[in-house]
């Protein structure tokens, strides 16, 4: 069987769906309008840094309780592409043995081992992550100075660099890269404003919005149109990747201040600059649902 529905989404979790403040489901419409969309045969497909372990103890519950039907297109992707699995509402606590892992993409025991190490010289600071299973994070702690944060996040890198150079592992951290004896680039050491992710430099959102298509292409659901979501730079990687692909697609800008991105396909802010966030993501599913419902794709607030 096939279907044709108006949009499917792909969505960043952090920022346009989960507030980057209390990191949960904190507005109550980005539920319901996801659980409206899916009940119209709308697939949503999220694609996170984080891990199965976040999308099913803090996103997945909200969309249960709001009546997320059984026969709802679900897929998440976790951390950076390199794992996934279709969320079910009994992965209470994670995907288990769900749980897909791209063994190409990641990172080596021996670094994940030097950052469990090293965790505890900067707990002032950030914790590991210990959920992820190809990637290493440290998030800072809630509540955190972010000024004060970004200080020894910075320390911390620093002190990844340095064990990377030791280790003869090729690595680029934002604007310098070292092959260091090596033959290519392998990891990345990525900063957020609340983390630092260290993944392989295969990972990306280009590689959500590649497991997407394929999903859906196996069940045979061919979207209109399709409609990414983020907060960061990084995130445009989905609507390019789409888009290089030959889909229509429009991609939202959550938190245009970072600065938009010039792109050939559109990129749309809401109207009103004080939405920024989740804020900014609820405002575009409720958009997006009242499409959905008129039958009729809209190009604008
Ligand atoms: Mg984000």
């Amino acid at each position: 069987m096939t279907s044709k529905p108006l949009y499917a989404l792909l969505l960043d979790v952090d920022g346009p769906v989960a507030s980057p403040v209390t990191r949960t489901l904190a507005i109550d419409s980005i539920a319901a309008d996801l659980v409206a969309m899916a009940r119209a045969g709308v697939p949503f497909v999220f694609n996170t840094g984080r891990s199965d372990v976040f999308v099913a103890r803090t996103v997945m519950p909200s969309l249960v309780a709001a009546g997320l039907p059984d026969d709802a297109v679900v897929l998440a992707v976790c951390e950076k592409g390199s794992t996934w699995f279709v969320p079910k509402p009994e992965h209470l606590d994670g995907a288990g043995d769900d749980l897909e892992v791209d063994e190409r993409l990641r990172v080596p025991t021996g670094l994940v081992e030097f950052c469990r190490s090293i965790a505890p010289d900067f707990e002032d600071a950030m914790f590991f992550d210990a959920t992820k299973k190809a990637m290493v994070s440290f998030e800072a702690l809630h509540g955190i100075d972010l000024e004060t944060y970004g200080r020894r996040q910075h320390e911390i890198e620093q002190r990844i660099w340095d064990f990377l150079a030791e280790q003869e592992i090729g690595v680029a951290w934002e604007d310098r890269t070292a092959l260091n004896d090596s033959d290519d680039v392998a990891l990345r050491i990525d900063p957020t404003i609340i983390s630092t992710d260290v993944e392989h430099i295969g990972t990306g959102k280009q590689v959500g919005a590649d497991k997407a298509v394929a999903y859906l292409a196996g069940l045979g659901i061919t979207p209109r149109e399709w409609r990414t979501l983020g907060d960061s730079r990084s995130d445009y990687a989905m609507a390019d990747r789409l888009h290089e692909r030959g889909f229509v697609v429009r991609h939202g800008d959550v938190r245009p201040a970072d600065g938009l991105l010039e792109r050939t396909y559109p990129v749309e802010v809401t109207p009103d600059p004080a939405l920024t966030n989740d804020a900014a993501g609820a405002a575009f599913l409720t958009r997006w649902r009242a499409d959905v419902k008129r039958g009729e794709v809209s190009a604008a607030f």
